[in-house]
């Protein structure tokens, strides 16, 4: 957090998490050259930035674009941060060697609304911790307890010292009422809900208890109103 990076944003998920806040958002295509010419622009123009973000929608959709252009990067010397759902592990598998931090979700169905995929999560954190590795937990206040402090239980069987953060939802896309699908600043009093901060006090002191590491995130673009 607070940190200067350059995003490279793919377009395209195969989750619809509720809360998500990339839908039908306009992309534009690139080869790898383009890319990398945009990224040293970038780089010149506005840095030095700490990481090249390969973020989305979900990058690992891209394995294979990944696989040609990390190392593109890794030539120009940025270090690599992947963002991803955290549960494509055989995409994972094959480009893991090329990051340099891998920022994965744990995705609770009680706050996505989608299935769960614990199974899944806890394969890609196997892969992941090779590693630096951080783990983002997007939370609501319909989170449920008990699915929660499972998918903690599996961090701590497979890589306890994991940081992982507990980010408040920023309700707006395809789970928000229509009034919510506006921008949002803390000045309106809407990011972050202060009854969530609330819970969230709960849900870190619950997590502690499993985990050495549990902090709260908060999105600061939103704060900062950062696009
Ligand atoms: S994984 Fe991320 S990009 Fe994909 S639907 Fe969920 S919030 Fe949106």
């Amino acid at each position: 957090m607070g940190e200067r990076h350059i995003f490279v944003r793919f377009e395209a998920c195969h989750m619809a998490c509720a809360y998500c806040d990339e839908v039908d958002k306009k992309s534009v295509e690139m080869s790898v050259a383009d890319i990398l010419k945009e990224v040293v622009r970038l780089e010149k123009k506005s840095g030095p930035h700490a990481c090249v973000s390969l973020t989305g929608g979900e990058p690992l959709l891209y394995a294979d674009f990944l696989k040609r252009l990390c190392p593109e990067l890794k030539k120009e010397k940025f270090r690599i941060l992947l963002e991803t759902s955290g549960v494509l592990w055989q995409q994972l598998s094959r480009i893991v060697g090329a990051c340099d931090i891998i920022a994965m979700d744990l995705k609770l169905s009680s706050v996505t609304r989608q299935k769960e995929f614990l199974e899944d999560h806890r394969k890609f954190l196997k892969l992941a911790k090779r590693k630096e590795v951080y783990i983002k937990v997007v939370v609501s206040k319909k989170v449920d307890l008990c699915e929660y402090d499972e998918h903690l239980r599996m961090v701590a069987q497979v890589a306890p010292h994991t940081p992982v953060f507990l980010q408040p939802a920023y309700v707006t896309g395809r789970g928000a009422p229509a009034s919510a699908r506006r921008p949002m600043c803390c000045g309106k009093g809407v990011y972050p809900d202060p009854a969530l901060m609330r819970f969230l006090d709960e849900l870190q002191r619950t997590g502690a208890k499993r985990l050495s590491d549990v902090r709260v995130g908060i999105q600061l673009q939103k704060l900062m109103n950062i696009r």
